[in-house]
């Protein structure tokens, strides 16, 4: 009774293990110790292709691909030592060639004396698994952020294709390396302390917000970065995600807003003054004549008129110079780099000089040969007039002013010498810088908006050359400035 009780109860249990073998998932296969197949599920005949008819009695060689009959080998051997291997991945082929990704549990079969007879195998089909982390990856590589997964001890554990774009690394030189790896020195202390508060309290979030973060590249160059930090639970405890965006383009488009809106401001501020004063004496003198214009002299008609056109004058430059700072600082300024002789050039600037300010002396010198230039010349035309203009503003009428032409290997230096009221030294530094009228000529009688040295600076160091001063208080100055030699 007990007996057949047994017996009902194993060949239940045998049903029961039949019935879970016919409706696993799973391939379930044995073999005998040569490898030949003794049973060959549904699963695996959905799996590999074969039935089992005609897999039963064949070996296992014919799942296998060349390059892991080595792996199999090794499997084997260790299941005939009595042991079981879990999930190990490996490739096997279907009915049609075709390969796959496989996961195999294989254990020993034993007889009755706890000889091995055979193997027992489970196997799964990871293709969709593969498909589905490759889907992720591809999702990860379409970021136009680098995406990089730190792990728990802070080392590099996945990448996407744009953190190696970004970074410069190859994914290789990447993976496993400490985070600090893509961070520069001066941060790293802080990073440690950032990462034990943000594991202490993962959640996600900027890092660093209000901070100007930098990530280092490869080269050694920190590239302006903006971090995001996602907390992912993991088995193995938790693991961050840092979305990392470069933002360089962003920042430069900021400063430049910065920029803009700096000169926006001063433009404003030198508006106020410098267009104010001359539109109020033109409104003024002209309101004048309307208002009397038959008690008002010929003559003094005559003075307020020229008053009016001096001031029209002064604001028609204003502007035209506002324009070309404005050109220049948006980066807009274009040149027609030409070879051109400087030399009648400055003869043509002095003709004329000589035109406006008949009773002035206008020198001019030329040591040796003065070889051809490459540059603009209408460019150095006005860089030249407007020296001559300020030598003539601030120099007495009976003072000469000298130009002088030299040259060395490489550029040809046109020096622009007058005996006038000369600039401190203090003075010099600001003499080039926008709006940089210095003490000695803030006298309102003396015309000018401070704007045309620095639109000379501009305009000769775009073309390749340097301009300075040279001067002594009550002595006069020399303005020089260089221009490269034609090849
Ligand atoms: P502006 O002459 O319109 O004021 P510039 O930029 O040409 O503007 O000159 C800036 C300032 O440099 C002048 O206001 C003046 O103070 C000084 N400066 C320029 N050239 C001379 C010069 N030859 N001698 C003395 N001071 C000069």
């Amino acid at each position: 009774m007990g007996k057949s009780l047994q017996n009902g109860e194993s060949e239940a249990r045998r049903a029961l293990l039949a019935s879970i073998i016919e409706s696993s998932h799973d391939a379930i296969m044995s073999g005998d110790l040569n490898g030949n197949f003794t049973s060959w599920n549904p699963a695996a005949e959905q799996i590999y292709g074969f039935s089992a008819q005609e897999m039963i009695g064949q070996n296992v060689l014919r799942l296998v691909p060349p390059e892991k009959e080595q792996q199999l080998n090794e499997v084997r051997k260790k299941i005939f030592d009595g042991n079981r291997i879990e999930h190990f991945e490996s490739i096997r082929l279907r009915k049609d060639g075709s390969k796959f990704p496989i996961s195999l549990t294989v254990s020993p079969i034993r007889d009755s004396n706890g000889t091995v007879i055979g193997t027992s195998t489970i196997a799964r089909d990871l293709t969709d698994r593969d498909k589905a982390e490759q889907k992720f990856r591809d999702i990860l590589d379409s970021s136009p952020d680098a995406m990089i997964l730190v792990d728990k001890d802070g080392n590099i554990a996945l990448v996407n294709s744009q953190t190696e774009k970004i970074f410069g690394y190859s994914r290789d030189e990447m993976l496993g390396q400490p985070v600090e790896l893509l961070v520069p020195k001066r941060f790293q202390p802080n990073l440690y302390d950032y990462r034990d508060n943000f594991l202490a309290s993962p959640q996600v979030q900027p890092m660093g917000e209000g901070l100007e973060l930098f990530g280092r590249r490869n080269d050694g160059l920190e590239i302006p970065v903006e971090v995001r930090l996602s907390p992912i639970d993991t088995a193995d405890g938790v693991v961050v995600v840092a979305t990392i965006h470069d933002v360089t383009e962003h920042r430069q488009l900021v400063r430049r807003l910065e920029e803009l809106n700096e000169l926006r401001n001063e433009f404003v501020a030198v508006v106020t003054h410098d267009l104010r004063s001359p539109m109020t004496s033109i409104s003024g003198y002209a309101n004048l004549l309307i208002d009397a214009w038959d008690t008002t002299s010929d003559d003094k008609k005559i003075e307020y008129l020229q008053i009016i056109a001096r001031n029209t004058e002064h604001l028609a430059q204003f502007v035209e110079d506002a324009l070309q700072v404005a050109r220049i600082e948006m980066g807009e300024y274009a040149f027609e780099i030409v070879e051109f002789d400087i030399r009648s050039l400055v003869q043509r600037a002095l003709d004329e000089a000589r035109g406006v300010n008949v009773n002035r002396r206008f020198e001019f010198t030329a040591l040796g040969d003065i070889p051809l230039v490459l540059g603009d010349a209408d460019r150095h035309w006005q860089v030249l007039t407007n020296l001559l203009a300020n030598a003539v503003k601030f120099s007495p009428a009976n003072e000469p002013i000298t130009v002088e032409l030299s040259c060395d290997d490489e550029f040809v230096q046109v020096s622009i010498t007058d005996q006038g009221i000369g600039i401190a030294n203090d003075d010099l530094a600001k003499l080039f810088q926008k709006f940089g009228r210095v003490s000695q000529s803030t006298d309102e009688k003396v015309p000018g908006n401070g704007l045309g040295l620095y639109i000379c600076k501009n305009l000769v160091e775009a073309q390749g050359g340097r301009i300075w001063c040279e001067s002594s208080p009550g002595r006069g100055s020399t303005f020089v400035f260089t221009i490269p030699i034609a090849r």
